[in-house]
This record gives C-alpha cells, sequence and structure tokens, in this order.
C-alpha cells in the first residue's frame, strides 16, 4: 500500500472566548487576547487503496512556514512510499525522515511538518489494524476527563475571577490559567473552592532567579503545577532551581524533540512532562517521551492546544495513561464545530472507529479553508 497523495491544509476557524477586545494587533501567542480565529494545519496522507489519514502540525502563525517545510522537504520524504504495517516499521520511517532532515531543525516548522505525517501514518495503521487508536495503544477506556485550558485575561483579577467560576459551574474541576501576575492567581484560586485544581502557565518569561522568587510567593497558592517559569525553555539547571522553591513544575511543549526531554528528565528539572504531539515529532516520539518519563517517575500530562487531528490523538494517548491524567482543551467554544468532539465538556468520549476516527465537516472545511496544497503523481498544486 503506498501513499499516493499528500495534502496540507490551512483553517481559520473562529471562536468565541467571552472575553473583551483586544488591543494588540498582532498575537504570537494562542491564549492572546488578540485572537478571534485560530488557525491549524491538517495533513491528509492517502494511499492507493484508498485509505485516507490525517495529522495535524503546530501550528497558529507558524502555519505558512510549515506548509513550506512540508513542500519542500518533508513531503518528498513520504511521497509514493509504502505506508507502514506495524508500529516499528512507522517509528523506522520516521526516524530516517528525521536523520535526513536534521540540519534543517530539530525542532520548529520541520518537526512540525514531520510530527503531522506521524500521526496522519498512525491513523493509517490503525485503519489498516481495524482499530481506533485507544485500543492501539493498550488503552482500556474510551471515555477520558478533560481540563480547561483558559485564555489569557491580561492579569485582570475580577475578569480571572469570573472566568475561573464559568469554567467551574460548566463542569471543569481542574483548570489551567495563562496569566503571570500574582494578584491575577490569587484572584483564582480566592474564587474557586478548595478542591479544585489550579495550574498556571506562564509561557516561559522570567530568568531563573526571578522565577525563583515568583515561584517561592506562589506555594502559598498550593498550585497544580507552574508550567514554563524560565526563560529560555531549555535552561535545564534554571528550572531544576525553581523547582526546589516548592511549587511543582510543568514542562516541555517546546523541548526540541525527545532528546530535549531526556535533558529535562536527567536534570531532575521537571515533576510533570508536557509532550506535544503536534509539535515533537508525532505520535511515535510522545511514546518514547513517556516511556523515558515512566523510568524517572515523571507524570505526563501532554500539551494539546490543538482542533484538528492532534487534539484526537493526543485524546487516544491520553486514554492510555492513568485514569487521573487529563485532555488539556482550550476553555472556548468553535464557531462552528469541525467535528462534534470540538463541543467540550468535562469529559471526552473517543471515537470508536479503526484509527483517529477523525472526520471534520466537509461544509466548514471548505468555508474555513486559508490554503490548500496538494502533492500527488501530478505534480504540487494549490487546489
Ligand atoms: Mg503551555
Amino acid at each position: 500500500m503506498k501513499i499516493k497523495s499528500i495534502e496540507a491544509i490551512r483553517l481559520s476557524i473562529p471562536f468565541d472566548s467571552d472575553r473583551p477586545a483586544a488591543t494588540q494587533e498582532t498575537a504570537w501567542n494562542a491564549a492572546s487576547p488578540a485572537l478571534r480565529q485560530m488557525e491549524t494545519l491538517l495533513v491528509r496522507v492517502e494511499t492507493d487503496s484508498g485509505l485516507v489519514g490525517w495529522g495535524e502540525a503546530f501550528g497558529h502563525l507558524s502555519n505558512p512556514v510549515t506548509v513550506e517545510a512540508l513542500r519542500q522537504l518533508v513531503i518528498p520524504c513520504f511521497l509514493h512510499k509504502t505506508a507502514p504495517s506495524n508500529r516499528e516499521a512507522l517509528a523506522a520511517m520516521m526516524a530516517e525522515a528525521e536523520k535526513a532532515l536534521h540540519a534543517f531543525g530539530r525542532g520548529g516548522p520541520v518537526c512540525f511538518a514531520l510530527s503531522a505525517i506521524d500521526i496522519a501514518l498512525w491513523d493509517l495503521l490503525g485503519q489498516q489494524h481495524g482499530q481506533p487508536l485507544w485500543q492501539l495503544l493498550g488503552a482500556r477506556r474510551r471515555q477520558i476527563g478533560l481540563y480547561a485550558s483558559l485564555v489569557s485575561y491580561n492579569n485582570q483579577p475580577e475578569e480571572v475571577a469570573r472566568q475561573v467560576k464559568r469554567a467551574w459551574q460548566a463542569g471543569f474541576h481542574m483548570l489551567k490559567l495563562h496569566e503571570t501576575d500574582y494578584a491575577a492567581i490569587a484572584a483564582a484560586r480566592a474564587a474557586l473552592p478548595e478542591q479544585a485544581t489550579l495550574m498556571v502557565d506562564v509561557n516561559c518569561p522570567w530568568p531563573a532567579d526571578e522565577a525563583s522568587r515568583r515561584a517561592r510567593q506562589l506555594a502559598e497558592l498550593k498550585l497544580g503545577w507552574l508550567e514554563e517559569p524560565v526563560w529560555p525553555p531549555d535552561d535545564v539547571a534554571g528550572l531544576a532551581a525553581v523547582r526546589r522553591a516548592g511549587t511543582p513544575i510543568a514542562s516541555g511543549e517546546n523541548a526540541c524533540g525527545v532528546a530535549g526531554f531526556t535533558a529535562l528528565f536527567e536534570g531532575n528539572a521537571i515533576n510533570v512532562a508536557q509532550p506535544s504531539v503536534a509539535k515533537v515529532g508525532g505520535i511515535t516520539a510522545l511514546l518514547a517521551v513517556i516511556a523515558q518519563a515512566q523510568a524517572h517517575g515523571v507524570k505526563v500530562v501532554p500539551h494539546c492546544f490543538y482542533y484538528g487531528a492532534g487534539l484526537l490523538a493526543t485524546a487516544h494517548i491520553v486514554a492510555s495513561l492513568p485514569d487521573d491524567i487529563r485532555l488539556e482543551v482550550p476553555f472556548i467554544r468553535f464557531t462552528p464545530l469541525l467535528y462534534p468532539q470540538l463541543d467540550f465538556a468535562p469529559t471526552l468520549t473517543l471515537p470508536d472507529t479503526p484509527g483517529l476516527g477523525f472526520a471534520p465537516d466537509p461544509a466548514v472545511m471548505q468555508t474555513y479553508t486559508v490554503s490548500h496544497l496538494r502533492v500527488d503523481a501530478e505534480g504540487t498544486y494549490y487546489v
């Protein structure tokens, strides 16, 4: 069974987050108040036997670069090759492409593009075996818990308090903020019942000494974790120092491949590892990170700020992790829904169709497509 065509489809779908209008014009962070639409980059791999596998690459404003990485570098490594029929062959295929392209970026758009292809190949693998991915990965449950990843409310304590109450009332008992000021974080803690688990993602703002000071101050709020407190994110010794301040540390969405996690584990830098399926190298790489984390006694809670095949891929993996591990979903409402599982509630039931079970609404796809590249025997062209 050969890979007949590979497509890269950029989508931009509107969402509602119930927050005041932003003053910024450019938003580099997915949690920014400036965003009213969310972009994603889907990859569609079709075989000559008619099977279709879906993948998703990180993300947002880097998508035009990732499309070029796919077009010029990554797709030629896979087109017309035999689709792997077992996980060893899939891992070998990915390792060969990663090695061939290693000089062009061990992280960033080349790695995002490889991640999307890997997810699509896993989708095809599940379909070849007639098994949903969660089953192929050894999970025994179809229903998983979700945690609400709130967008940023610009450190406004009253607004943050209002939003966490809204999330709690919607049934989310585990919530994550994207705020940096103590006052905003403390307001969230005060607004929530004691049994709520509150995490805080600060997105790499501080040098290690300032991050340690902030972590000591936050310790009294008993956070579930403090995420990415240190700039740069690969300052392993800095993260390990912050961890000693008493608040659990989560990191890894910006780690450079599996090797980036090896450094975090060996440096005793984190309590929670957050590999991101559409950045780190796909399902293959994420499974390698899970194996390492288990050997080091570190919990894995994958990063997920996706809404395409990447979200479902992460959901299938979460089903294979211990029952208390929840899937991260943005606390927003997509209008319209690309597929039914985007109607977020505190639990998600995984599809039981073979593979990922990603079934995007064709009308939504058509309406919100930004660009659509196709590569096949005819050549490379925009549809
Ligand atoms: Mg994060």
